[in-house]
């Protein structure tokens, strides 16, 4: 098919779900990619956080590729060496102790959300189920993870809607402390908002809800989906708060471009979930667990320490740009957020005229998600057209 009979056959037989950009990939290396039409383009999206290592990376192919040559599937009522693997690392490096596999960041969630209810049940019984989600997060498209998601724009046309989500305002420990009545089982939060805007919690009213939640036995769980595996500069974003949540869950980059997603719970429930009560067909895959631990053997310190050099260049290059449509630039690692006075979504389509891919964020943010391997040369090529496209 050449572009145009693709783009026809997507319009006529896909679901209109997405706004999408005419741009069709032929191919990839690092952190540009070329078109069917060879126009080549700088990507500061990695695919919304998954392609960490940008576009056919060598290493992570051949883990992939060497898993495919062994088996592609194995059912969860056998036992499977990557999976073990991958799991012994996600635990022994963010200090808790047992994980679920599953397939994505809405199924993660949506299984942090069993566990924490199931945890309440055994302990206190019946009536204590709310989890307390914040204004402006995104936890997911399903019916209960959209019910989380502190955005009216995602309660309509779908109900009803899961009960049990209460929502409270980021940033007032005053505010959770309140929403936080006898009925609370969880807290449920992403350390940086990614979809709802870039929103930075601040490290002290993190560690104040960390402390909130363990005054009263109710959960943290941290929505790690956008801001884990090196995204914000350590393996996830709660390490850079300083706290320990009970239950983080993670999907995104987490195996570098395959599906797959997890909740790894700490020591209060790690014994909650017994057989019968979760499962999934697909979960654990061994290539996505392949490709996974291809992923966290290469997280190093010195690699992320990198992420947060980057960051900080990418960052102060933006700043450097001093237009006044720039009100602010903000970030975590290489998860970035240019605030701008116009309507990001027309910077998002000038830069990709020009060659150069980005997200947009909440009402008036552009979101940057680059390749966490993306080079310096790559990071020039990319600002010099941001800062046309803002300008
Ligand atoms: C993307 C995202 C999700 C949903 O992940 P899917 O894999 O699309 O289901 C959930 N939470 C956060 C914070 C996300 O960024």
């Amino acid at each position: 098919m050449n572009r145009n009979e693709i783009l026809a056959a997507d319009h006529a037989h896909i679901m209109n779900t997405y706004g999408r950009l005419e741009l069709v990939p032929e191919s990839g290396h690092g952190a540009r990619i070329t078109d069917q039409n060879g126009k080549t383009y700088v990507d500061f999206t990695s695919g919304i956080g998954v392609n960490i290592f940008g576009w056919n990376d060598e290493e992570w192919k051949n883990a992939v590729k060497d898993q495919l040559d062994r088996f592609q599937h194995v059912c969860n009522y056998y036992y499977c060496d990557k999976a073990a693997e991958l799991a012994e690392m996600l635990t022994s490096r963010s200090g808790l102790c047992n994980v679920f596999f599953g397939n994505s960041g809405a199924e993660a969630n949506e299984g942090a959300i069993k566990l924490a209810r199931k945890y309440s049940f055994d302990k206190y019984g019946d009536g204590r189920n709310t989890i307390v989600t914040l204004n402006q997060s995104f936890h997911g498209r399903t019916v209960t993870t959209l019910a989380a998601t502190g955005q009216d724009v995602f309660h309509q046309f779908f109900f009803p809607f899961t009960e049990g989500f209460r929502y409270c305002e980021p940033g007032s420990i005053d505010a959770l402390r309140e929403a936080c009545t006898d009925d609370v089982c969880a807290v449920m939060l992403e350390v940086v908002q990614g979809e709802g805007g870039v929103n930075i919690l601040d490290h002290d009213y993190l560690k104040q809800v960390r402390a909130l939640c363990d005054e009263r036995d109710i959960l943290l769980i941290t929505d790690e989906v956008q801001t884990g595996i090196g995204r914000c500069g350590k393996l996830f974003g709660f390490m850079n708060a300083g706290i320990t949540p009970d239950i983080v869950t993670s999907a995104k980059g987490l195996a570098g471009g395959l599906p797959i997603g997890c909740f790894i719970a700490g020591e209060k429930c790690r014994n909650t979930l017994t057989a019968g009560m979760h499962g999934s067909t697909f979960g654990a895959n061994p290539v996505s667990c392949a490709a996974a631990c291809n992923v966290l053997s290469r997280l190093t310190d010195d690699f992320l320490n990198e992420v947060n050099k980057k960051g900080a260049y990418i960052m102060e290059k933006i700043r450097g740009i001093n237009s006044p449509n720039v009100k602010e630039v903000r970030g975590a690692g290489m998860m970035i957020g240019v605030a701008v006075t116009v309507n990001p979504k027309d910077v998002l389509k000038k830069a990709f005229e020009n060659g150069l891919l980005v997200l947009t964020a909440g009402k008036d943010v552009v979101r940057l998600l680059p390749p966490l391997t993306i080079t310096y040369e790559e990071i020039d090529a990319g600002i010099e057209i941001l800062k046309a496209a803002i300008a």
